[in-house]
């Protein structure tokens, strides 16, 4: 019987495992450079973390979640995303009481009970960062503006940033009643989700993505135009700080974002080339979560980003090969006194720092230049018996082909230099 990983997940395999491993000391030596700490959170949390902190009305919690009882009868549910469970551990650790701002990142794997199609999974991974306890508009353009550089450096170009404003408890109660007053017309004629929607939270109705419902709804008119002044000004100022740092932006009121705890500024970010699942990250802020699960009110603004959507669009446009990590030295060995001796060796420079591998298989001198050569190897180090008795290596440069002997003694620093 041979098995297969359950639907909708992946193995990251030894092929893309240098990939991945690239994205994520990107994303890690942006948030030091930006003074992000990360946060590690369990895989699970309980049940109601995620039930008041995304929202009823959500659709991660009306059908998403993997929820289950565990043998201790708790309600436990995996991780659908990362902004609850870091808030959960926020309030839980009394970082209030630390320094402040409090600016967290995190990395890992999420789970959605979503149907699986290119670029959507049911275990994908996602970086995100929390600005928690600033109001003001400089946190809402550090958590739009980070990822944009992540994106960069990573050779991930075509990005367009969609923003919005969502206002605020003040606003948002106006702007809903006017939202169900434009399209009580259509109701009888849209889906399902929309026609429930429209009584417990209308702002839904503007991203579904059912085309027939589009069809019916005409534009409505923008959010962001009927913002009490507080809201107007603080969406002002935003807009005014990306435009500082040359951020280039488009204006989309349409962009309320799946989950309920957002107000004020919401964005995401979309890319070309990866097919229809184009949302490679978004966020935006959440004043009113942190007082929700338990803490003070707390101003907070944060964004997450899909590393599998991040992947894909590295391979629309790059060689995942070149991220293949390969040894500093292979040591290929002639006959059973020279196996001994590479054996010995590859330890020895091991532990001076250089990466080493040798041939375990017993293979002949051609088959083991081929295999050190397909895991890319940058030098073969040749050992036979010639070699052991004058204390030499033929070093052999695999990027040049150039081979020449030298002492075994030092052959550890001068890989390290060559490097
Ligand atoms: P969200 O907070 O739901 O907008 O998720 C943030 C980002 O995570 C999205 O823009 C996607 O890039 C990624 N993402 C969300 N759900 C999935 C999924 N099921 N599979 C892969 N990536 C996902």
């Amino acid at each position: 019987m041979e098995y297969s990983a359950p639907r909708g997940t992946q193995d990251i395999t030894p092929d893309e495992s240098g990939l991945w491993q690239h994205v994520e000391s990107v994303i890690r030596q942006t948030m030091a450079l930006c003074g992000y700490s990360e946060i590690r959170t369990p895989i699970f949390e309980h049940t109601e973390v995620f039930e008041r902190g995304v929202g009823a009305t959500t659709d991660i919690v009306e059908k998403e979640m993997y929820t289950f009882r565990d043998r201790g009868d708790r309600m436990i549910t995996l991780r659908p995303e990362g902004t609850a469970p870091a808030v959960r551990a926020y309030v839980e650790h009394r970082m209030a009481s630390r320094p402040q701002p409090t600016k967290l990142y995190y990395i890992g794997p999420m789970f959605r009970y979503e149907r699986p199609q290119a670029g959507r999974y049911r275990q994908f991974h996602q970086f995100g960062m929390e600005v928690i306890g600033v109001a003001g508009p400089a946190a809402d353009v550090e958590v739009i503006a980070t990822p944009l550089d992540i994106f960069r450096a990573l050779g991930i170009t075509d990005v367009t940033v969609n923003l919005n404003s969502i206002g605020c408890p003040v606003c948002r109660p106006g702007y809903r009643n006017l939202l169900k007053e434009v399209y009580a017309p259509v109701l009888p004629q849209l889906c399902p989700s929309c026609q429930s929607r429209y009584e417990r939270n209308p702002l839904r109705l503007l991203d579904c993505k059912s085309q027939e419902c589009r069809g019916y709804m005409p534009d409505p008119p923008p959010i962001f135009e009927y913002l009490c002044p507080e809201c107007a000004q603080h969406f002002s100022e935003v807009r005014r700080l990306l435009d500082k740092l040359g951020v280039e932006y488009v204006l989309n009121p349409r962009l309320v974002r799946g989950l309920d705890y957002y107000n004020r500024t919401t964005f995401e970010y979309t890319v070309g080339g990866i097919g229809s699942q184009d949302a490679i990250g978004g966020g935006g802020r959440y004043d009113g979560l942190v007082e929700e699960l338990g803490g003070q009110p707390t101003p907070a603004v944060g964004v997450a980003c899909g590393m599998e959507r991040c992947v894909l669009a590295m391979k629309a446009g790059a060689d995942a090969k070149r991220f293949a990590g390969g040894v500093d030295v292979f040591f290929v060995s002639l006959g059973e006194r020279a196996a001994e001796r590479v054996f010995e060796l590859a330890f020895q420079v091991r532990s001076q720092g250089v990466s080493a591998d040798f041939d375990m298989m017993g293979r002949g001198l051609k088959a083991q230049m081929r295999y050190a050569d397909k895991v890319n190897a940058k030098f073969v180090a040749i050992i036979g018996d010639n070699e052991i008795d004058r204390g030499t290596v033929a070093l052999k440069d695999m990027s040049t082909g150039e081979q020449r002997e030298v002492p075994m003694a030092g052959l550890a620093s001068m890989l390290r230099e060559g490097r």
